[in-house]
């Protein structure tokens, strides 16, 4: 099939200098002071919805007290996909710990109406060919990704081992036993020899810290924990009817909130949303699959479309490449490749790198054009333009979202000015020195995912070796070997953002990590040990040779809109004097996916687990 560009108005048309400018200025606009400490954990009103499931019942168990091979903390993605290789790789003796009701991590807890999957799920869903599975449509509705996650945790025989509704307090690295001891707030003391942290990315809502939260007297929920009591209708049926007399805000204009928001205009008496910053949002082009395009398709053909994704979202296409994603992610390639072949394909990196810059102007005065053709008030339509570089922040795709505003009963309120709404009273919150009465306040306020380790990871003590904590351990940054491993923390893995690849499918990044650490897992229990430690020289020529070949994005992170990308737009100045933003993808390793990928297969094929110091004893 093949994929059309998009109608990005002509270089001439667009005034760079200008638009930098005004980017300049909207950013300045919202940096806030204050950092992440603009946000609370949900404490006191919220402490019941954070902490009680409201999905499924708690059954009662009793303690456990055991020794076993492993423990993977989560159950989400990275945990499941680091239990499906486990037991590939012929571990079986290992538990998945998750504070939820069930596997599905974000996908467990996010129940909002209108929740899908932004991306390709052709790429994001895992293992669809050996599952013999192909999702329903492109964008994929939550509850079928629940849905095959949970086939999943079925097929590898997740759920025997298992325990859900179970938090995990401590963690000690006991060097007498060469164990980690494992507590949870079940009363469970589990000796893990290994432990793989696979706790998440998304899964600690924050909430902004408006002065007077607590004095609302109405209904307040943040959208991780969707309360359909209060709204009506259910997750796979979200006819809100009983917002139908009620007053309704949404704080954020995120990813979720785009979802959510035209299920709220649809239902809601009133609808208030509060923003701060517009999303980039593009139509969502998403029919049912096509069955012939399915009978098309060659073994193997997941892994090309994964990197036929990665080539187009973040490395660069190749003359010829064809794009077969076709979306918002992969338009800014894809017109370039049109006009490349048009005009002649650049000769350097500079050349390249110029043509990129432009084209980024002009795929978002298309998606500012965009806002211009469907909302109909000019002055909303004005305060829902995005002035920033693509990719500042998540981009968006949704059909509804901008004609939700052409709805009398929703009111667009542009909190931009006061750097959030400025307090809650009992009736309402007050934005633009105006108080708004309402029955309900949503928070689609997002997660801790840049804030400090220890209030995104919520586990209170996490010590390894002589009681280091690895709080205190990772203060100033990371120290790894190949973003997996951390000298002091023997026989403790890390699934996630720290000093390794990244490909633009999330689960694919988890899923090679798990791989990985699977292969280590079962080669050092073949081989009878009872630690695996990156060595010191190891670790410090990882750590070294990761700052050397990184990609330096600061200026790119310092002109862009806060957001959580960019930890709230807020540098830190390091020990070499040097100003660094904390990104979400944490110091990714420069040379690239490909490259990594290539690395670890080496180090796996030779077989003797170089950089790791093996302990028998
Ligand atoms: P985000 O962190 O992206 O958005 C939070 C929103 O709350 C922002 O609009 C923010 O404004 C706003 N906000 C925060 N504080 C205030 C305040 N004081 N006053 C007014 N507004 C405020 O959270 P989301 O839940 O939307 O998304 C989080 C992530 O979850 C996504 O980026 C994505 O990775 C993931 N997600 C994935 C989906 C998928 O399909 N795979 C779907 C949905 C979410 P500002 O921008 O100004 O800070």
């Amino acid at each position: 099939m093949k994929c059309n560009t998009t109608n990005v108005p002509p270089a001439a048309e667009i005034d760079i200098p200008a638009l930098e400018e005004k980017y300049r200025q909207e950013r300045e606009l919202r940096v806030n002071p204050k950092g992440q400490k603009q946000y609370v954990k949900p404490v006191d009103d919220f402490s019941e919805s954070y902490e009680v499931d409201p999905h499924t019942p708690l059954k009662e168990r009793d303690a456990i007290v055991e020794d076993i091979d492993a423990v993977v903390l989560g159950g989400g993605w990275s945990g499941l996909l680091a239990g499906v290789h486990l037991k590939k790789a012929g571990v079986t003796n290992f538990r998945n710990i998750d504070h939820a009701g069930d596997f599905g991590g974000v996908w467990y807890w996010n129940r909002y109406p209108g929740i899908q999957c932004d991306n390709d799920g052709y790429c994001y869903l895992p293992l669809l060919e050996e599952m013999g599975y192909m999702p329903p449509k492109k964008f994929v509705d939550g509850y079928d990704i629940y849905d095959y996650i949970r086939s999943i945790a079925d097929r590898f025989n997740l759920y025997e081992k298992a325990l859900f509704h179970t938090m995990v307090s401590g963690l000690k690295w006991d060097d007498g036993i060469k164990r980690w001891r494992v507590t949870t707030n079940r009363g469970d003391e589990i000796r893990a020899r290994f432990v793989v942290m696979a706790n998440g990315l998304l899964n600690i809502p924050k909430l902004p810290a408006i002065p007077g939260i607590h004095e609302f007297k109405g209904k307040m929920f943040h959208t991780a924990r969707w309360d359909y009591d209060y709204t009506g209708g259910s997750y796979r049926n979200p006819q809100l009817d009983k917002l139908a007399d009620k007053r309704v805000a949404i704080i954020g204009t995120g990813a979720t909130a785009i979802q959510a928001v035209p299920s709220l205009g649809k239902y809601a008496k009133e609808l208030y949303v509060l923003q701060r910053t517009p999303s980039t949002i593009d139509e969502r082009t998403n029919p049912p699959t096509d069955p012939e395009w399915v009978k098309t398709l060659k073994p193997g053909w997941q892994d090309e479309r994964k990197a036929n994704f990665q080539r187009a979202a973040i490395d660069t296409f190749q003359p010829g490449d064809p794009d077969l994603i076709c979306d918002i992610w992969t338009e800014l390639n894809r017109n370039l490749v049109a006009e490349f072949d048009q005009s002649g394909w650049p000769t350097s990196p500079e050349e390249y790198l110029a043509h990129r810059n432009v084209m980024d102007f002009r795929l978002m005065e298309r998606l500012r054009q965009r806002v211009d053709a469907l909302v109909e008030d000019k002055e909303t339509a004005e305060a829902l333009k995005p002035w920033y570089r693509f990719l500042c922040k998540r981009p968006c795709s949704n059909n509804e979202f901008y004609t939700t505003f052409n709805k009398p009963n929703v009111t667009l309120v542009d909190v931009s000015a006061t750097r959030g709404v400025e307090c809650m009273t009992e009736k309402g919150f007050v934005a633009n020195g105006k108080e708004y009465e309402i029955d309900c306040m949503m928070f689609a306020s997002g997660f801790e995912v840049t804030s400090d380790l220890d209030r995104r990871w919520g586990i209170e003590t996490i010590e390894g070796r002589d009681g280091v904590s690895i709080y205190n351990h990772w203060a100033d940054g990371y120290e790894t070997l190949h973003g997996m491993m951390s000298r002091g923390f023997p026989n403790q893995f890390f699934v996630g953002f720290y000093q390794g690849g990244f490909n633009a499918t999330t689960t694919e990044t988890f899923s090679r990590q798990g791989q990985h650490i699977a292969y280590i897992i079962k080669e050092a229990l073949s081989q009878g040990a009872t630690s695996v430690e990156p060595s010191q020289e190891a670790q410090d020529a990882w750590v070294r040779h990761v700052r050397e070949t990184a990609i330096d994005i600061s200026q790119f992170q310092e002109e862009c809109t806060p957001s959580y990308f960019n930890n709230e737009g807020e540098s830190q100045v390091d020990s070499n004097g040097e100003k660094k933003f904390r990104w979400y993808l944490g110091e990714s390793y420069g040379p690239g996916w490909d490259a990594f990928q290539k690395l670890m297969q080496e180090w796996r094929d030779k077989g003797d687990l170089e950089g790791l110091v093996v302990g028998k004893d």
